[in-house]
């Protein structure tokens, strides 16, 4: 670890806190975390830029456990997201960072699963509540969940959820909790409505910008590579075998081109599944879990399905399709380098594609290196180097700790 790190140690935490962080196997808190833990816990607003992987989850996660008086019955922290499968793993994430908190209560309600068992889960009067917008207010409605008493809200991937059309929806959450509530927003880039919304909820907001670089940018190679139509997944194939990949996700723009892909690689005898939003919500928790812990190879996703999931030890990203959004592609290849690992990601394109990447490379300052196969099938750059001596020299071969 870099020294310049302030260890756990020294943000005050309790015992239970640094016995469930140890737990988890983390040494020192990431940056964004050093930042925003005793931020949050003097009660200051927070708006936090910070690209994927960078631990924001136990950012928000730490300091509402430590400051929460689980002596009352009320909700007293919320967390918005953009996604069911956000939902589920940001509330997984805070249970671990729980694991010694008995007396805390941890609901997550998101669309899709069925309200009986949601309700339930409310009765129980839970302390945090992680939500995305939809629903939380469809609990509001009924009476389910009351937030007059939150102390603090937390919107995860602030930008996404705002432009996904969800602002009246997150407005109509803020405006139902006490108006000095603590307010913090987590967003991988601050768009306008990210900023309107600070804006209008935020009080004198502490500006946290973690850059991606460094010590904290994700090590991923990248790559593109001229490949179209049904070639590339003759390419995708040849390169996973190539480099001996076993975990992998390849990104489809459409809910058609996903499904496609699956059914042909399954075809193929491949250990492949897929995330759409057509796929029904257990089926897709079911995948999540599957993939997270081995169980098949080649997870094929639409963006919204896969965002902000974090699954350790992706190996590869796969661009199947450039994605329509300049960010989405940082979204994408940060599922792979995640927590310091080092990853690799290969964008397929055509020559019409030229424009759109280079746009995404300027927007995202991002190095992509263009290869193409050889005469003899073996995958080299333009000046004829073997990819596995590209990744070599890019890739440290232990994390330097
Ligand atoms: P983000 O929300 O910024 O994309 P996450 O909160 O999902 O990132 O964290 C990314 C990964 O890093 C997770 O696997 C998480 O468990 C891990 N992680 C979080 N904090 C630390 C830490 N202090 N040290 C090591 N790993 C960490
Ligand atoms: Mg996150």
């Amino acid at each position: 670890m870099n020294n310049e790190i302030t260890p756990f140690s020294e943000l005050d935490l309790s015992p239970e806190i640094l016995k469930a962080v140890n737990r988890m196997g983390f040494t020192a808190p990431t940056p964004v975390q050093a930042q925003t833990i005793p931020l949050m816990r003097k009660g200051g607003d927070v708006i936090a830029k910070a690209p994927t992987g960078t631990g924001k989850t136990c950012a928000f996660g730490i300091p509402l456990l430590e400051e929460l008086r689980s002596d009352t019955n009320d909700v007293q922290g919320i967390i918005i997201c953009p996604t069911r499968e956000l939902c589920i793993q940001i509330a997984e994430e805070l249970r671990q960072l729980a694991a010694f908190r008995p007396d805390v209560r941890i609901a997550s309600v998101y669309g899709g699963q069925p309200i009986a068992k949601q309700l339930a889960v409310l009765k129980k009067n839970p302390h945090i509540v992680v939500a995305t917008p939809g629903r939380l207010l469809d609990h509001m409605g009924r009476g389910t969940v009351w937030l007059g008493n939150v102390y603090t809200a937390v919107l995860d991937e602030a930008d996404e959820m705002l432009k996904m059309g969800f602002i009246r929806d997150v407005r109509r959450i803020l405006n139902a909790t006490p108006a000095d509530t603590q307010v913090v927003m987590f967003s991988a880039t601050i768009s306008r409505e990210v900023m309107d919304v600070a804006w209008e909820y935020q009080h004198n907001a502490t500006e946290i910008h973690i850059a991606a670089e460094g010590d904290n940018r994700p090590q991923i190679a990248q790559f593109e590579l001229m490949s179209s139509g049904s070639r590339r997944m003759e390419d995708l194939v040849h390169i996973i075998d190539a480099l001996d990949l076993h975990r992998v996700m390849v990104f489809g723009n459409r809910k058609s081109t996903v499904r496609q892909l699956g059914e042909r690689l399954h075809r193929q005898g491949r250990s492949v599944d897929c995330l759409h939003g057509d796929i029904p919500q257990s089926q897709r928790n079911k995948v999540m879990s599957d993939f997270r812990e081995g169980r098949f190879e080649i997870l094929v996703a639409t963006d919204v399905a896969a965002r902000g999931i974090d699954v350790d030890d992706v190996e590869a990203v796969f661009n199947y399709d450039i994605p329509d959004e300049n960010e989405y592609y940082l979204h994408r290849i940060g599922r792979t380098g995640r927590a310091k690992r080092h990853g690799m990601a290969f964008t397929f394109m055509t020559p019409d594609d030229r424009f759109r990447l280079r746009d995404i490379r300027k927007y995202t300052h991002s190095v992509l290196t263009d290869i193409h196969f050889d005469e003899n099938g073996g995958l080299v750059a333009s000046d004829g180097t073997p990819l596995e001596q590209l990744l070599e020299s890019r890739l440290p071969r232990e994390n330097q700790e």
